[in-house]
């Protein structure tokens, strides 16, 4: 999933984005809500992490001004521990959750999951296909009751083939999915990161389009 990090805080924002890219996600992180609304118009994001005492203005009113042109895309607020009002007041805005600073990593990253649950259309967390076990909640994978272990890139493939498990994922939209903005990607990345699922899943679990993209072939 894309994540988009608003956060002026240099070592939070740093954190935050470090930790949401281990859990398999795409982060971009801006400092100010221009840039933010620059991002937004490029980019489809699966989640918005937004901070609320920004350089150039309010987090609140920038979710307000979200939600009034009709964007739904969740939003997790970011809020000081004093704060109380700044929490009541983003729920009343539109934002989906919230986190308390200082917060706890992992309390982050099971947030970003439960988020990621919903933007894929499955809040529950274990989906079978054959003889795989997927918990996309706490990322456990089994083969025939076998734990198998996948990279966070391997993950956010295959979070993207079960957003849309009936249909094909172009290798554009795993692109947008998978890097930020100025990563470097070679050309053949997402089809190495495919070849290593298929050995871990089996050769026929994701099938490949040729030139169109890919799908989950046992869905
Ligand atoms: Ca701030």
């Amino acid at each position: 999933m894309r994540v988009l990090l608003i956060e002026d805080e240099p070592r939070l924002g740093q954190a935050v984005q470090e930790h949401v890219t281990d859990g398999g996600h795409a982060v971009d992180r801006v400092l100010r809500l221009d840039d933010a609304d620059a991002a937004l118009r490029a980019v489809d994001y699966g989640l918005i992490l937004l901070d609320l005492h920004l350089p150039d203005g309010s987090g609140l009113d920038f979710l307000r001004a979200l939600r009034r042109r009709g964007d739904t895309s969740p939003v997790i607020i970011l809020t000081a521990r004093d704060q109380i009002r700044d929490r009541i007041d983003g729920l009343n805005a539109g934002a989906d959750d919230y986190l308390v600073k200082p917060f706890d990593l992992d309390e982050l990253r099971a947030r970003v999951a439960a988020v990621a649950r919903r933007y894929a259309g499955n809040p529950s967390p274990i989906q079978r296909f054959g003889e795989i076990e997927i918990d996309q909640a706490s990322r456990q994978l089994s083969r025939d009751g076998k734990r198998i272990e996948l990279t966070g890139r391997e993950w956010a493939i295959l979070d993207q083939l079960l957003r849309r498990p009936n249909s094909l994922v172009s290798k554009e939209q795993i692109e947008e999915a998978l890097y930020p903005f100025g990563a470097e990607i070679e050309s053949n990345t997402i089809e190495v990161h495919v070849s290593r699922l298929r050995k871990k899943l089996g050769r026929d679990f994701v099938v490949t389009v040729r030139g169109v993209g890919y799908r989950l072939g046992q869905a």
